[in-house]
């Protein structure tokens, strides 16, 4: 029996993968050069996709790392020359920190429990911060940062750089890039690919940044994919290393389905899905919503509580071949996560809760 992945990445491949991942053999995608039309062609056309799905200026560049975790790495040491500010509510986003110490950067964080969000008015900024670090949406938890809120408060801290990790929820949240430096992604999760590429949009400013870092004697941007590399590529559509050609392809090719469903259908079934599973766990005995600020609550990754073992309950879902993810951390035992993904439908969800109900 096939299974359907609720699991918050990887996760339930997108419905039309085997077919674009079939014309890609067909194509022989994985023998073409990087340096060759045809690449620069999947490059771009992956680019034009994405700028129109996620609404991205001709500020901002598109770059392909290895992974998202990679971009934190990047980031710190292309934009930031000695202090970083956090906004810590779970686990990626205090990896995201841990990354900043071990590179050496002078890393400050606002931190909350599991499970809450953080708002911009309750927040103060660093005076020499030079970028701040958003998580939309915080995986592990199942918290969610408006896009509204990150906006105000780059309003309010306006010389400094913004980059926001949305990663579990892209392309959910409807950024504004005037607003917004830098953000990125991996496909594993609402893209609903395999795991294995990350994508960094980066602007103008992030550009500059990295510039005048590398005159600097007493800093390192790093030698791997930094940014002005990336962006000298960029220009004609090429990377600096050989890149995941055919992961490019296969995402070019999504959101090209994504674009011809249209964002704003893809946002109202996501919305739509997610009311069925919060609706269920508020009316349940079995589950609660972990999550007890609505406006907090994410729209893409739902954590329940469970009042049995979680394990049972994931046992018995995988038994009708439905895979939910555990709770992270200490949380294992007490919780679930259940991923809500474009790659999922109404009708799934449904089946979803129909299992978890009786
Ligand atoms: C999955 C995830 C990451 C890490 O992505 P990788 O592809 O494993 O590097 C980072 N941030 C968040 C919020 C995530 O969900």
């Amino acid at each position: 029996m096939k299974n359907t992945y609720f699991t918050p990445g990887p996760a339930e491949l997108y419905p039309t993968v085997a077919k674009h991942l079939q014309t890609a053999m067909d194509e022989q995608i994985g023998s073409i050069s990087h340096r060759s039309q045809r690449f620069r062609d999947i490059y771009k056309f992956a680019d034009e996709q994405l700028r129109t799905l996620l609404n991205i200026p001709a500020t901002h560049g598109i770059f392909f790392t290895g992974s998202a975790s990679e971009v934190w790495e990047r980031l710190l040491l292309n934009c930031v020359e000695h202090e970083s500010f956090h906004l810590v509510n779970g686990s990626f986003s205090q990896k995201f920190y841990d990354y900043a110490q071990s590179l050496r950067k002078f890393a400050h964080k606002l931190e909350k429990p599991f499970g809450e969000g953080f708002d911009a008015a309750e927040i103060e900024v660093p005076e020499y911060a030079e970028l701040i670090c958003l998580t939309h949406n915080e995986t592990s938890s199942g918290v969610q940062m408006r896009p509204a809120e990150m906006h105000k408060l780059k309003r309010k801290y306006p010389q400094k750089l913004f980059c926001v990790d949305m990663v579990s929820s892209a392309p959910y949240p409807d950024l504004d890039y005037s607003l917004i430096d830098s953000a990125y992604f991996s496909v594993q999760k609402a893209f609903g690919l395999p795991a294995g590429l990350g994508i960094w949009i980066a602007n103008q400013a992030c550009l500059e940044k990295a510039e005048r870092l590398q005159r600097y004697d007493a800093t390192t941007i790093g030698a791997h994919n930094t940014l002005p590399m990336l962006w000298k590529h960029y220009k004609t559509y090429e990377t600096p290393a050989t890149p995941n050609v055919l992961f490019i392809y296969l995402l070019g090719k999504v959101v090209e389905d994504y674009n011809a469903i249209g964002i704003q259908t893809v946002r109202r079934h996501i919305d739509e899905k997610a009311r069925l599973l919060y609706k269920f766990l508020e009316t349940s005995d079995e589950f609660a919503p972990f999550v007890k600020n609505e406006r907090h609550r994410s729209q893409t990754v739902v954590v329940a509580n469970t009042k049995k073992p979680s394990n049972e309950v994931i046992a018995g879902a995988r038994q009708a071949g439905m895979i939910i993810g555990s709770g992270y951390g200490k949380l294992k035992d007490s919780q679930i996560r259940i991923a809500n993904f474009p790659a999922v439908s109404v009708e799934q969800v449904s089946a979803l809760l129909a299992q978890l109900s009786r």
